[in-house]
């Protein structure tokens, strides 16, 4: 079922959560692990995030340094299905820009669409580790309002050789990414909204927020969405913190503020427990409001780890 369709037959608040593929060598029995107790909670969907290939330097034995491409966390295809056929619910890939030229993109739409994924979430993806800028493939997409557009052109059965006889076409709904904090390359809020209108008006069904912590930022970008003309779901993205370290981690890796009040009892909690303790109280506060105001889908970021957002959901579905 398409994400966009569950949440038009919906009045309840749903829940869901995102996960990553195990790092290559790791077993998929350590993520059904982390999964079994969320399904509690009967989430409709659950995203499973991709990474691209990463270049690194391994050092040799001659003291020398070797130059590597590796993919640390493959397999996100491959854990959808795993997914959909142990749960029974949909799974939601995440698909990047980076790193695919658009044939190798039509290739993976074909592959998900045999498998019976019907959901994606269209993304560009970062730049690759020691590249100031992203630089897409040669003949890969810059921007993830084009993804959509390929995406939404395979779903009128229009595929990138023109010669194909029989086009079937696919059937997927498109999630994206909306960022109340401004995605941090846009020059300010609202010229990064206008980019969100446009793969909204490329086709996207709906959008997921990045990270947020102040709830009031999420209804301010929700109310500016709208008044661009942005009519489709926004649900909200929410971690709770876990670590001291992550004050800092959060704000440099996602480019978010974490406000006055949270981040004062993070400093003062003399643990890890504690703190875990304070992610989880403060994520349970979000989600009630958000809630309240009848978001569609509360979207949790796991990271790996499912135990505070267990008790988040035990607290707030
Ligand atoms: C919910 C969510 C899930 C994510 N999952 C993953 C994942 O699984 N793997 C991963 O690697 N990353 C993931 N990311 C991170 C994401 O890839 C990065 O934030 C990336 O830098 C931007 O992706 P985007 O799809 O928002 O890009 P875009 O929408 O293409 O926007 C990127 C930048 O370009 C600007 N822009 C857009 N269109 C134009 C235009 N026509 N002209 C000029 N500027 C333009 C935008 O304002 C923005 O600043 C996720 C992010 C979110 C919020």
């Amino acid at each position: 079922m398409k994400i966009i369709d569950i949440i038009r037959n919906t009045k309840e608040t749903l829940f869901s959560f995102e996960i990553l593929p195990p790092l290559k060598g790791d077993n998929i029995y350590d993520v059904y692990a982390n999964i079994d107790p969320l399904m509690e909670f009967k989430p409709p969907f659950i995203n499973v995030t991709y990474h691209r290939e990463e270049t690194v330097l391994r050092p040799l034995p001659n003291g020398l340094y070797e130059q590597k491409v590796v993919r640390k966390r493959p397999g996100t295809v491959g854990l959808c299905a795993a997914i959909m056929h142990r749960y029974k619910v949909e799974a939601v890939p995440h698909l990047l820009c980076g790193g695919f030229s658009k044939e190798e993109t039509e290739n993976v739409l074909i592959e998900l669409d045999f498998l019976g994924i019907q959901n994606v979430l269209a993304l560009r993806g970062d730049s690759q580790k020691g590249q100031r800028y992203f630089i897409p493939e040669p003949d890969g997409h810059h921007y993830a309002y084009q993804l959509v557009e390929q995406i939404q052109n395979l779903n009128r059965g229009i595929y990138l050789d023109e010669e194909i006889e029989n086009n079937t076409p696919t059937n997927f709904c498109i999630g994206v990414a909306g960022y109340p904090e401004k995605h941090f390359e846009a020059p300010n809020l609202s010229i990064d909204i206008q980019n969100l209108k446009r793969k909204v008006d490329a086709g996207a069904d709906y959008i997921v927020t990045q990270l947020f912590f102040d709830n009031r930022v999420y209804f301010d970008f929700v109310e500016k969405c709208r008044q661009a003309g942005i009519t489709v779901p926004i649900i909200p993205g929410i971690k709770p913190l876990a670590t001291k370290k992550q004050l800092s981690l959060i704000p440099h890796m996602f480019h978010v503020d974490i406000p006055d009040d949270l981040s004062i009892e993070i400093l003062k909690a003399k643990d890890n427990t504690t703190v875990r303790q304070i992610g989880i109280e403060w994520a349970i506060q979000q989600s009630l409001e958000l809630k309240n105001a009848g978001v569609p889908v509360i979207h949790y970021y796991s990271m790996g780890k499912s135990d505070n957002i267990y008790k988040v959901a035990a607290a707030v579905f």
